[in-house]
């Protein structure tokens, strides 16, 4: 039986033990803030934005929003983040990606201190994930790594494998992998025989950002499959990027979308938050 890795319900999990633990910060007179930044209003930001606000005040972290317009210039951008990494009072920061085209998201991600930077994009915390170093992590692969030990499969000693390697997503997956002693192969678009080398996986983290890529032909039996992708169709319905209903049946374990790794984002950015006041 293959078994649906409720990504909902881990968050869920994840999210109580983190207001369990704010609430008794609370009472030692310890406050967290988050501060959100937008640039425009893409829709879909709005909603990313509107959804980590709302798990800010499930959890108790006070968030404050800054809804800029889209002609902000990069300098007023990075005046601001100055500004926020200076104030003693609020313990992350994040920018809303992807910025207006005039703006080098680079240039602003690098501004934010490493320690208030709850995204875990800026190089300090990147390197020091590389070399085993503490800091913030990349909250979704952060996720799937819960999602992974939460549902009891161990990672150690198991042949996994990434496809992909963007910043944000695959190259931060593939160390986590290795943090937990798994065997780590990355694939990307230039690998020759993409599926001679995902047939070789125990755990299969699919993040190729192509809906339903990943059809049975890729998967060994008895593998756990994650996927990350996440798209909308002409209809308004989610798929991932891999093809559930073919792969589902080969599988020991596999996460849904939408329900699987979604929803471990934004618990795991809470998860950051919490961390920026513990000693
Ligand atoms: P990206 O486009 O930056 O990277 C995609 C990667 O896939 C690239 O490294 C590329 O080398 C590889 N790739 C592309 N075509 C390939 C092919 N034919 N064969 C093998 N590899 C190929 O995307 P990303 O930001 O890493 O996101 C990946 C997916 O995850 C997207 O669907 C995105 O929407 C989703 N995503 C979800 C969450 C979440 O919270 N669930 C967060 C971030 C991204």
């Amino acid at each position: 039986m293959t078994k649906i890795i409720d990504g909902k319900a881990i968050s869920q999990e994840i999210k109580d033990e983190l207001k369990a633990q704010v609430a008794e910060l609370k009472e030692q007179g310890v406050e967290i803030t988050l501060a959100v930044i937008q640039v425009g209003n893409d829709p879909a930001s709005s909603v990313y934005v509107r959804n980590k606000k709302n798990a800010c005040a499930y959890i108790g972290i006070q968030s404050l929003a800054y809804e800029l317009p889209e002609e902000t210039t990069e300098q007023e951008l990075i005046d601001l983040l100055e500004k926020l990494n200076k104030d003693d009072t609020v313990n992350g920061i994040l920018v809303q990606l992807p910025l207006p085209g005039h703006i080098n998201e680079d240039r602003v991600l690098d501004t934010i201190v490493p320690a208030k930077d709850v995204d875990g994009f800026h190089p300090q915390n990147v390197g020091a994930l590389c070399i085993g170093k503490p800091g913030h992590v990349s909250c979704t692969p952060a996720g799937v790594i819960q999602l992974l030990k939460r549902s009891g499969i161990e990672i150690a000693g198991k042949e996994c494998v990434v496809i992909g390697r963007s910043n944000i997503v695959g190259k931060p997956m593939s160390l986590l992998l290795l943090r937990e002693n798994g065997t780590v192969t990355i694939a990307h678009s230039r690998t020759a025989d993409l599926a001679q080398v995902t047939k070789r996986a125990d755990i299969l983290i699919v993040a190729v950002g192509r809906p339903k890529m990943i059809t049975a032909e890729y998967v060994k039996d008895g593998a756990v499959v994650i996927d990350v992708g996440i798209h909308r169709n002409a209809e308004g319905k989610l798929c991932g990027d891999v093809d559930f209903d073919s792969v589902a049946p080969k599988c020991s374990a596999i996460t849904p979308v939408p329900g699987g790794v979604g929803p471990m984002t934004i618990a795991m950015l809470m998860h950051n938050c919490v961390r920026t006041v513990m000693k």
